[in-house]
């Protein structure tokens, strides 16, 4: 009865927007009443602030096509797809009129976006604070086999994110622009609507775009806000990041200053009105802004900075040096003389409460370290997983630990469930919902209830014929969108995430070399498989782009040999981002999580898989660790070296790649398959040459030690999946009903009671 009655709302309303019949009107018209129809209900759900409001501030946002997502959350998905399908029209089709945002990078925008949708779920008051990029990181297309960049643009039409009328000013090397404000309703599940909030400058001018994504870096009016992480190879691109990092705290700053006023804020109890959480280093730079603006207000310098210390937050996400941000104090000088005077106060301050110059803010050499500023002028700081945080402790950020050892904490990450099981696996959530009943959808802990279901052969089958049909829906979209045709009979093994060497795609790809060679001498493995790959690097990272160009050889030259490309295919998959992670994860049968221990932070996509019924195949590193002791041993394939093993080889400096080349004929036939004549068929000398001298002659990321460890753990998976197909449908089910713990409500939960303290005055 209910659904008959919004149905019947839901179509008035569409032919009331569209004025004219459903089956008359193309998709692009649906699309945009339904955008209309989803902004007036998520309005309802926009309730007034109590006490303190949470904004997130993240150089990126990773938050994947919207209107299913918003629909779900709204209660109005099925109704809108049974009105749709009655008048003839696909909710798949009308799904493709939409173009993914492209404010995200890899996980850390994407976790930003879980956190967006878990803090509205759990009727958290909780913005997010951006910039809206015109052209986002890029779109990635393969040409002879080598990637190429191309602007995403992802703009133009009618957008999720609305044009207001507020701007802010904002002073970039010594002239004002105007910051303004495009805002985005965040729905949450059955929750609360909060909001993004994204910065822009009304002059970018997508026509300095030249060749690629190359463009006038120093045109700051027109090419602000044009791309996500503009090429920093060069000085310009460096400056062009403080530049755009500046616009998002300033004009972030302002707002919230004038939010809190608003709401009666004397700026003396800030702390009352506002958490700030500085998702990284990008935002680091909201410390000396508030700290500027509140002296501005009369406030003296010192109360200002305890103030921030109270209001502001710091997530540290990885423990690899380039990602720890510095510049140069002379690019500050450039971009923004009018912090410089502020941080230099507090690089004072710091010298003063201690000793050890290792922690100064504004080191010896005149580099400003700004992980230095979070951790000294916020009131906590915290690591990503378990493992990391310990690390942290330990190790990489020590004596900052010394310094302040009741300041960090440890808050694994999460993904969110609605959009990572309701929405990109329908089947397996009716599944569920038909085995437990829909408690899991709001309390994930609830999962654990499919344990009483792991010896039940008529679910077992259900699982995996699931399974069975999500890789079908695959091979389905592969054909249609990329013209690749893969077996869904064989086993899917996904690697997907951006390309890093820490990430070791490499390692992955000496394992299908070697397998080439044991199929040719016979030894077949025992199913057959399909490694499939989604990744992109970053355009100035050579070797990264040369790593893609090694699979996409590889994968030519065993699509032409009939013999191999029976038991094995490689497939990768063009332009990664949330639409393609939404069609493999739930296709995934082995998940590859094979980072070098101690470097991925947590990894979020390791969750992904875990929940949609995938095993993991991985090192004890970032979440992994934890994944493994809520499933048990036995449910997950674990090898390599330990992070201990690792952080010692390093500090060590005792790692000799050449030594690992040189003694293991195995891993030498691989390494020197790379510039062979079959790859050379398809592939250019230059980077298969340059890819086998790194691996030879440095391999900072030790994949040699690991190679034959993962050999023998990730033949073992095609076995175990081979030999017991229900076996492993049991173990795929354990490990979906112990992922509850990695929800991002969890994870919001915990930020709340020992961080944020939201709706608390
Ligand atoms: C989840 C996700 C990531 C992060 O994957 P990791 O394996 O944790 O690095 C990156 N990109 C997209 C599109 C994702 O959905």
């Amino acid at each position: 009865m209910k659904i008959k009655e919004n149905n019947n709302k839901i179509e008035t309303a569409l032919t009331k927007i569209c004025k004219r019949e459903i089956s008359q009107c193309s998709y692009e018209e649906l699309y945009t009443a339904l955008l209309e129809i989803v902004e007036e209900e998520s309005k309802k759900h926009a309730a007034p602030v109590k006490g303190r409001k949470l904004y997130y501030i993240s150089a990126e946002f990773l938050i994947g096509k919207l209107l299913s997502n918003n629909l779900i959350n709204l209660g109005l998905y099925d109704d809108v797809k049974v009105c749709l399908e009655t008048h003839g029209r696909s909710m798949a089709e009308l799904e493709e009129t939409e173009p993914e945002p492209s404010l995200g990078n890899g996980g850390l925008g994407r976790l930003a976006a879980c956190f967006l949708d878990s803090l509205a779920t759990l009727n958290l008051p909780g913005d997010g604070i951006g910039l809206r990029y015109h052209c986002g990181l890029f779109h990635q297309k393969f040409t002879n086999q080598l990637q190429r960049e191309t602007p995403d643009f992802w703009l133009g039409g009618d957008e999720w994110a609305k044009r207001t009328e507020k701007t802010y000013t904002v002073s970039l090397a010594g002239k004002d622009y105007k910051a303004r404000l495009y805002q985005l309703a965040v729905t949450g599940y059955e929750g609360r609507t909060n909001y993004l909030n994204l910065f822009d400058l009304d002059t970018i001018d997508d026509s300095v775009i030249r060749e690629g994504i190359s463009f006038d870096k120093t045109d700051i009016e027109k090419n602000l806000t044009l791309f996500l992480y503009p090429d920093d190879s060069d000085e310009a691109g460096r400056l062009l990041r403080i530049y755009q990092q500046y616009l998002m705290v300033s004009a972030g700053a302002q707002m919230i200053l004038e939010e809190c006023m608003e709401r009666g804020s004397s700026l003396h109890d800030l702390d009352k009105y506002a958490a700030i959480q500085i998702n990284d280093t990008h935002p680091s730079m909201v410390i000396p802004e508030l700290i500027r603006l509140l002296c501005e207000k009369g406030i003296t310098f010192e109360e200002a900075a305890e103030i921030v210390t109270k209001v502001c937050a710091y997530t540290n996400h990885t423990i690899l040096a380039e990602a720890l941000e510095k510049w140069p104090k002379y690019y500050l000088d450039t971009v923004v003389p009018q912090l410089v005077p502020i941080i230099e106060k507090l690089d004072a301050m710091v010298r003063e409460r201690t000793q050890d110059g290792s922690t100064a803010i504004i080191d010896d050499y005149k580099t400003v370290h700004m992980a230095h500023m979070d951790i000294h002028f916020t009131h906590s700081t915290n690591g990503v997983a378990a493992l990391h945080t310990e690390i942290l402790k330990n190790s990489e950020l020590n004596h900052f630990y010394r310094l302040y050892p009741e300041r960090f904490n440890n808050k694994t990450n999460g993904i969110t469930f609605r959009r990572w099981l309701l929405k990109c696996n329908p089947e397996l959530t009716e599944l569920i919902e038909s085995l437990i009943g829909p408690e899991f959808k709001k309390d994930a802990s609830k999962l654990e209830g499919l344990l009483a279901f792991t010896e039940d052969e008529a679910v077992l089958e259900k699982v995996a014929k699931l399974k069975r049909d999500n890789k079908e829906a695959l091979a389905q979209w592969l054909f249609h969108t990329q013209n690749i045709a893969v077996n869904p009979e064989s086993m899917f093994l996904i690697q997907s995430k951006r390309l890093h060497e820490y990430k070791r795609q490499q390692l992955n790809l000496l394992y299908l070399i070697h397998q080439y060679f044991e199929i040719k001498a016979g030894h077949m493995p025992k199913a057959p498989i399909t490694a499939i790959f989604g990744a992109k690097a970053a355009p100035a990272y050579t070797i990264a782009k040369d790593i893609i160009h090694a699979l996409l050889a590889l994968s030519r030259v065993i699509g032409d040999d009939p013999e191999v490309s029976r038991w094995m295919q490689v497939v990768f998959i063009e332009n990664y981002n949330v639409t393609a992670a939404e069609k493999m994860i739930p296709a995934c049968d082995l998940s590859e999580q094979i980072s070098l221990a101690s470097k991925e932070a947590s990894g979020t996509g390791n969750m992904k898989f875990m929940l949609n019924g995938a095993l993991t195949l991985g090192t004890l590193d970032g979440a992994n660790v934890e994944i493994a002791e809520a499933v048990g041993e036995d449910n997950i394939y674990i090898f390599g070296q330990s992070s201990s093993q690792v952080i010692r080889r390093y500090s060590n400096g005792d790692y000799c790649a050449r030594e690992w080349y040189e003694v293991d004929s195995n891993i030498r036939r691989a390494i020197n398959f790379l510039t062979g004549e079959e790859m050379l068929s398809h592939g250019t000398k230059e980077n298969l040459e340059r890819l086998k001298n790194e691996l030879i002659n440095k391999d900072w990321f030790q994949t040699l030690p690991d190679f034959n460890a993962y050999v023998v753990r990730k033949n073992q998976a095609i076995a175990d999946y081979a030999q017991n197909p229900m076996d492993w449908a049991r173990r795929t089910l354990i490990n979906i009903s112990k992922a509850g713990y990695f929800s991002s409500d969890r994870t919001i939960e915990e930020y709340n009671k020992d961080i944020w303290h939201l709706g608390e005055a």
